[in-house]
């Protein structure tokens, strides 16, 4: 190693993850073997297009580990089709826009201010840019989509495209009630599980491969991947959809996507990520992942569970997956400057808008916090209370430095018994 510039930097960024409570509900630890495989010398080979139809030499063996991993990840969803290329979710969303929507066509959004993603139709985003973007969003009082309302915005806008899926949104999905409503008014129905994509591969959650047409995800939140995106699909993947090729072709659906990522809106993909993807899934096939979700969820709920006891106002009052999102509008305090308090005690969440907030999206009203990080280092039900003690001890005392320090000693000590990376069980034998 000769640039100790930045592996010195790179050994404090280890440090600092092992040695605080990491609650960012999209962050996770992956476990030795995944690193490995991104550091690997796939990075090294251009494979544009697909398995068996690439447009360099030498891909025999890269098509291998690609197909091992559209194999493992179709068994894990029950996906008929899918591809592993987009390089991050954002990718995924604009691989599939590009490839079903023209410019100026109308989308229909979860509300980014009530939780929603940027790539979902924000005006600063290409997909509030390029198409005509309209939202639903959470009701006042239960903090809860309401699926009729949803049902007479569709008929309002008659949107070519409804996205299901958000980024900061503790309830379950209606998936199956997203595609009636898609189908009165022939929309396409995407969903975007980046978030609760684990939860969902072990089925503690609905299933969206068999109610809508697309699905994208995220591969490093409770997937517990690489940072990386990809695209399923279920039953319609050979439906074309009456869209045409240039010379007039019907097409399927799924060679339609394929091309939204490559050529439409990716180069070479990444090779050494894929690898890291397949070894990912893999892992997820395992009975210790489906136990490290039920854990993901137990402590979630636990979590929740202390902070309302503590007066926290939790937007939907609780949660059926791994994150939360907190108004913190009844502590006197923004989510800006509880986000900052509480990095100072090694306890990373942050600011997030809540539905209908006063506050603008760079100082907001919210917290969002989430367990999938904290399950993977090792912590239980009976640690949430502590870590909630801990959040509550700065939220109360944002500008007590003595406190913030305390905090900080008590977690750097606590934290040093619980390794960085998972305990993983292999993938099965008879997996390709
Ligand atoms: C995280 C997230 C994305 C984007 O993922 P990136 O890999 O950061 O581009 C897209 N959609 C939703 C709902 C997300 O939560």
């Amino acid at each position: 190693m000769k640039d100790n510039h930045i592996f010195s930097l790179l050994e404090e960024e280890k440090y600092r993850q092992k040695s605080g409570l990491e609650l960012i509900a999209s962050e996770n630890f992956v476990s030795k073997q995944v690193l490995k495989a991104m550091g690997s010398v796939a990075t090294n080979k251009y494979a544009e297009g697909l398995p068996g139809k690439r447009y360099y030499g030498g891909c025999e063996i890269i098509d291998q580990i690609e197909d091992s991993a559209r194999d493992r990840l179709k068994t894990l969803f029950n996906a008929e089709w899918c591809n592993v290329q987009p390089h991050s979710g954002a990718q995924a969303n604009a691989a599939v826009m590009l490839a079903c929507l023209n410019a100026g066509d109308s989308i229909l959004g979860f509300d980014l201010s009530h939780g929603g993603h940027l790539t979902h139709g924000s005006t600063v985003n290409f997909s509030g840019k390029l198409y005509n973007p309209h939202f639903y969003g959470v009701e006042k009082e239960t903090g809860i989509v309401d699926m009729d309302k949803v049902a007479s915005k569709a008929k309002e806008v008659k949107p070519k495209m409804i996205i299901a899926g958000a980024s900061a949104y503790s309830r379950d999905w209606d998936f199956k009630r997203f595609r009636e409503i898609a189908d009165s008014v022939g929309a396409i129905l995407l969903a975007d599980i980046s978030h609760p994509a684990g939860l969902i591969a072990k089925g503690l959650l609905n299933d969206p491969i068999q109610h809508c047409h697309v699905v994208t995800s995220t591969t490093h939140k409770t997937l517990r991947g690489p940072r990386g995106g990809v695209i399923m699909m279920g039953k319609d993947f050979e439906n074309p959809f009456g869209i045409k090729t240039m010379k007039g072709n019907l097409r399927s659906f799924s060679s339609l996507l394929d091309s939204g990522v490559f050529p439409g809106t990716q180069g070479g993909p990444l090779e050494h990520v894929i690898a890291a993807k397949a070894v990912a899934f893999g892992e997820a096939l395992t009975d210790d992942f489906l136990q490290y979700t039920i854990q993901v969820t137990k402590n979630a709920n636990a979590m929740a569970n202390e902070f309302v006891k503590r007066d926290y106002n939790l937007i939907s009052g609780g949660t059926s997956n791994h994150c939360m999102l907190i108004d913190l509008r009844n502590k006197d305090i923004t989510g800006k400057e509880a986000e900052n308090a509480l990095v100072k005690g090694d306890i990373t969440v942050n600011k997030n808008m809540v539905p209908f907030d006063t506050q603008s999206p760079f100082v907001t009203s919210g917290i969002r916090v989430g367990t999938p990080a904290i399950t993977t280092r090792g912590l239980v039900e009976s640690d949430m209370i502590k870590v909630v003690d801990y959040i509550d001890q700065i939220i109360k005392n944002p500008s007590d430095e003595s406190i913030h320090k305390e905090v900080k000693n008590e977690i750097n000590n606590w934290m040093k018994a619980y390794s960085l990376y998972p305990k993983v069980s292999y993938p099965k034998s008879e997996l390709v």
